[in-house]
């Protein structure tokens, strides 16, 4: 766990935003975003100690009380423990964005029950456990918002990713019910489901497999984090009050 830049027992002035995956990518763009509209930010991520510092950094420069978490989302005790933690320095939270998510890719006749079994655990047990931790308070505020990032591949399937895509595609289900779950109190759920965005995670691919994706997205590049936190921070403002169980793809035309 890092440094806690606040002073014990102060009043919130500003919503809460807590973001998994908050260290790195998508997480953090968002986690930049929601500091810029005015939130204060507690992130989450999984070991990346120098990562999560400069974000922490990074969300003071932009005004907000900024605190990281280091627990691994697929664990329900920890998440429990960071929720509790979180609300106690920053105050309850208004909106979660689940952006903590791994691949492990290999076709389905060599993939091994491990790599099935963590992509499962981190990306939609991962998902489901920070919902739970958080469903009391939002139920008690009568409002808040959570939107949790699936992914195309979820809605439509990728060779060589059978984990994954059954992880983003539970994460659309997950938001569903949740949405009609919390809806009577206020709560939206969404979900945004990306395609192909630079970051660390696809930075590994080779270039001709990046040039194939650019040369079938309509839009004819790759896009960036930023454009995801764009979604992300609309789905979390007042201005998407009347949105609810919706899943906004984010991929340059790709899957229209
Ligand atoms: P990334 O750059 O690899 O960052 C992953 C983030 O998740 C890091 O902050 C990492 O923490 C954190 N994390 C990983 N495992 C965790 C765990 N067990 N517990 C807590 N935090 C954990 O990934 P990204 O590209 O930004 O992806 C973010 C989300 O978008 C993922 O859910 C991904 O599936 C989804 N998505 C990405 C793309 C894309 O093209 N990039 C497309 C569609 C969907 P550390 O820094 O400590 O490792």
């Amino acid at each position: 766990m890092a440094e806690n830049t606040q002073e014990a027992g102060e009043k919130p002035a500003r919503r809460v935003a807590l973001v998994t995956g908050g260290s790195r990518g998508i997480g953090r763009a968002c986690a930049e975003r929601l500091a810029r509209d005015g939130f204060d930010v507690g992130i989450v991520y999984a070991g990346n100690e120098e990562a999560a510092k400069s974000c922490v950094k990074a969300l003071e420069v932009l005004g907000a009380r900024a605190v990281a978490y280091r627990c691994d989302v697929a664990d329900p005790d920890a998440v429990k423990a960071t929720v509790a933690q979180a609300t106690k320095d920053l105050g309850p939270v208004w909106a979660l964005v689940n952006s903590a998510g791994i691949t492990r890719d290999g076709l389905l006749a060599r993939m091994r029950d491990e790599d099935f079994d963590r992509v499962l655990d981190v990306n939609l047990k991962g998902t489901f456990n920070m919902a739970r931790a958080l469903v009391r308070n939002f139920v008690r505020q009568r409002g808040g918002r959570i939107v949790n990032v699936s992914s195309v591949v979820g809605l439509h399937g990728n060779a060589g990713q059978v984990n994954y895509a059954a992880s983003k595609a539970g994460v659309v289900g997950l938001t569903k019910s949740v949405a009609q779950e919390l809806a009577g109190r206020g709560v939206t759920v969404n979900a945004v489901a990306p395609g192909f965005i630079e970051t660390d995670m696809t930075e590994k691919l080779p270039q001709e497999a990046r040039d194939a994706y650019a040369a079938r997205i309509p839009l004819g590049r790759l896009g960036s984090a930023d454009e995801v936190a764009g979604v992300v921070a609309f789905l979390v403002s007042d201005a998407a009050s009347y949105v609810t169980g919706e899943v906004i793809r984010i991929d340059g035309g790709l899957c229209m």
